[in-house]
């Protein structure tokens, strides 16, 4: 049996990144991966620009001033934001301009109106303002040439933002990693179907193809095939032509209709681990059809749930190219507790409010779902605990 991480380490030994690229719209970016380094064109601010209201000026003419002998000095004109009039201002006179209005050649100092008389013909000066005071200088913000995204970074919000102030319209990124799913199980139906005796419905479809929306893939889901083992290699083997990763829940314990373990010979696909060290999701079932990995997840929920997050998340942030796939952890304590010792090495749903984590729900069974609404991380619970206490240490995967 392998550990939680010897497991991981195996997959993502197999989850080689992407390296078709495509250009999108900027806007179209968020979230995605760069594939290039993005540098500046222009230098941003693109001109020397005044940060406030009030004159442009030479610092010399008003190195006196003072609000008993004021400098005066001639108006030439009046510069607002936008404004793509070239002043030209001699010694002894001054521009009205306003902030993120060009600062004119020659001008080495902008003083803020506040410390004149706002004078539209000639202005009183009230002070003195220093050589290349008050001024934002082209460049300041992001050089000529500045890398402002680099191959390999998720873009932000921010990167969005930076990289329309430099007029750039589109962007190389990494394709979406494509994953195919499919949910096993003879009593399986999908909502909107009519409830019979023996079924239920499909509840890991639904939850999974939601996380790989979340986790920006090309999800093709496969529906729900039943406990027949052709019929599910074959939809595998189509479905791997176009997916980069193939992920299935149910049948990979030990039943007679736990079936994944013929259908990956069936396939072709090479076993690369059955079962992990941790509850919920032990009879985890992994492969490689070709170099492509297969996930073969528990069909119990929160079996699937949790795998899903453990090792088919990373895998999936690997071959999307990102930098860093493992999920966050942080040492915290427990509120409230957890009445069960954990023999083995055990996962349980909790919620962490940013200072401690509470164990959610009072069904801990794998089979059970509900008691994942509200659930934002996992307790890592070592094997050999005990029972969990109010405040003792715990070490939490974040979702
Ligand atoms: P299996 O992994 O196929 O042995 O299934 C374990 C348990 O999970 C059984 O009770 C199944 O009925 C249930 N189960 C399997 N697949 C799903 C699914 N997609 N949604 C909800 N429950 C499921
Ligand atoms: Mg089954």
């Amino acid at each position: 049996m392998e550990s939680m991480e010897s497991a991981l380490e195996l997959l993502l030994a197999h989850a080689a990144p992407v390296c078709e690229t495509e250009e999108l719209a900027l806007g179209e970016t968020l979230g995605r991966v760069a594939a290039q380094d993005v540098a500046s064109p222009i230098p941003v601010p693109p001109f020397d620009r005044s940060p406030l209201d009030g004159y442009a000026l030479h610092s010399e003419d008003i190195a006196q001033a003072s609000r008993e002998h004021p400098a005066v000095l001639r108006v030439v004109g009046e510069a607002c934001a936008g404004c793509g009039t070239v002043f030209s201002v001699a010694r002894g006179e001054a521009l009205r301009i306003m902030t993120g209005a060009p600062v004119p050649a020659g001008c080495d100092c902008v003083i803020r109106q506040e410390d004149t008389d706002e004078g539209m013909e000639q202005v009183q000066m009230y002070a003195p303002v220093g050589h290349m005071k008050n001024i934002c200088f082209a460049g300041e913000d992001v050089p000529r040439g500045a890398v402002m995204l680099h191959a390999g970074e998720e873009i932000t919000c921010a990167h969005i933002g930076v990289l329309s102030s430099l007029g750039v319209t589109r962007v190389r990124v990494y394709r979406r990693v494509r994953v195919a799913l499919l949910s096993t199980g003879d009593e399986l139906l999908q909502p909107g179907q009519v409830l019979t005796y023996g079924k239920i419905y499909d509840a890991n479809r639904a939850a999974l193809t939601t996380h790989l929306r979340m986790l920006d893939t090309q999800a093709i889901i496969l529906g729900s095939e039943a406990d027949e083992p052709q019929a599910v290699a074959d939809a595998l083997e189509r479905a791997a032509q176009e997916a980069d990763l193939l992920i299935t829940t149910g049948g990979v314990s030990v039943g007679k209709k736990d079936i994944m373990h013929r259908v990956l010979p069936l396939m072709g696909a090479q076993r690369l681990f059955w079962r992990v060290a941790m509850k919920p999701g032990t009879p985890l079932l992994c492969g490689l059809y070709g170099e492509k990995p297969i996930i073969c997840l528990s069909g119990n929920p929160f079996a699937a749930m949790a795998c899903f997050e453990i090792f088919a998340t990373p895998v999936i942030r690997r071959m999307a190219g990102r930098a860093r796939w493992e999920n966050p952890r942080v040492k915290t304590t427990v509120l409230g507790g957890f009445d069960k010792p954990s023999p083995g090495r055990r996962l349980l749903r909790a919620r962490f409010d940013g200072q401690r984590a509470s164990v959610l729900g009072k069904n801990h069974s794998s089979g059970s779902l509900s008691s994942v609404i509200g659930c934002n991380c996992l307790i890592d619970v070592p094997a050999g605990s005990g029972p969990l206490c109010d405040g003792d240490p715990v070490e939490i995967i974040l979702l």
